[in-house]
């Protein structure tokens, strides 16, 4: 038994330095990105549910590394918001998207929204709104067509300064999405509290809905709760035509998903507005 003990605590101690010299690899890795522009970023449509209209788009963080492979951000965002140097990325990624989207807007799309995520760390910074506010101002896009998605963990420190933040975006005239809603520690006090455009389905509820009694009157619940605080819904992850079915029937107001279309490259993307699906 003592032999067991010590050969499992010997491999306890070399995974984890395993671990932690391959994370010290990433993230030498991912400071270096920045500096090389290895970032690039996907839009993925946002659908009028009733029409089958474009009317905006989400902005998604790829790593384009310089052999070709492309990493997803499942793997590489939460390191960068250990580091910190989400901070930095999620500034480009700002500029970024708003420098696109005013071009998309320029040439005659000048009714898309854009879906920027904002990482916790990025929405505790002092400095976001002067950040946001320079972003918008230097790409000239609209502040009333930028659409912001956090999550509910911004409120777990401390909800009431949380609130306040949302409030003084709110006035700045950008929109406010929760993403991922009721993946969570979802309060419905919460969703009355904060002062919120938009609420994004979880991919979870909207992929089991078809298959599960109980994950469709979840669903239904979220629509009318987020309806009856005047928020539009939008449903993530949607894949089938049955779920579009269903969510369109439930009075969903807006679909993002692989059925309709994958994030796109800018160039695809731009493609596919002219190809007219879209105001
Ligand atoms: P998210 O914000 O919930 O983004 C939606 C994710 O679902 C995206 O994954 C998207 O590609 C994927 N998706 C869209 N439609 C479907 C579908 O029909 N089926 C399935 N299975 N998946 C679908 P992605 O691009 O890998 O991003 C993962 C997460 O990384 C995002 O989740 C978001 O939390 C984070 N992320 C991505 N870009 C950024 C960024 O610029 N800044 C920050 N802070 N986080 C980002
Ligand atoms: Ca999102
Ligand atoms: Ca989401």
């Amino acid at each position: 038994a003592k032999e067991n003990g010590k050969n499992s605590y010997q491999f306890f101690t070399d995974e984890m330095a395993f671990t932690s010299s391959r994370k010290i690899a990433l993230e030498n890795d991912l400071r270096r990105a920045i500096t090389y522009d290895e970032f690039i970023l996907h839009y993925q449509p946002q659908v009028q549910t009733s029409t089958g209209e474009i009317i905006g788009m989400e902005a998604l963080i790829r790593w384009q590394k310089a052999a070709g492979d492309v990493i997803s951000p499942g793997e590489f965002i939460p390191l960068a918001e250990e580091t910190r140097l989400i901070l930095p990325m999620g500034e480009w990624v700002l500029y970024t998207a708003c420098r696109q989207a005013k071009e998309w807007h320029d040439a005659g799309f000048s009714q898309l929204k854009l879906a920027v995520n904002l990482s916790p760390l990025q929405f505790a910074q002092d400095d976001l709104l002067y950040t946001i506010e320079q972003a918008l101002e230097q790409t000239g896009f609209p502040a009333s067509s930028l659409e912001l998605e956090i999550t509910e963990s911004v409120a777990v420190d401390d909800a009431e300064k949380a609130i306040f933040r949302m409030q003084a975006l709110r006035q700045l005239g950008v929109q406010i999405a929760i993403d991922d809603f009721g993946t969570g520690y979802s309060s419905l006090s919460y969703l009355k509290r904060f002062p919120l455009n938009n609420l994004k389905i979880a991919q979870p509820f909207v992929q089991d809905m078809a298959a599960n009694l109980d994950d469709k009157a979840l669903v239904e619940a979220m629509i009318f709760i987020a309806h009856s605080l005047d928020m539009s819904v939008i449903a993530e992850g949607v894949e089938t035509e049955e779920q579009l079915a269903l969510l369109k029937e439930l009075d969903c107001d807006e679909i993002q998903g692989y059925f309709y279309s994958k994030p796109l490259t800018a160039e695809k993307f731009t493609a596919l507005l002219a190809s007219g699906l879209s105001s």
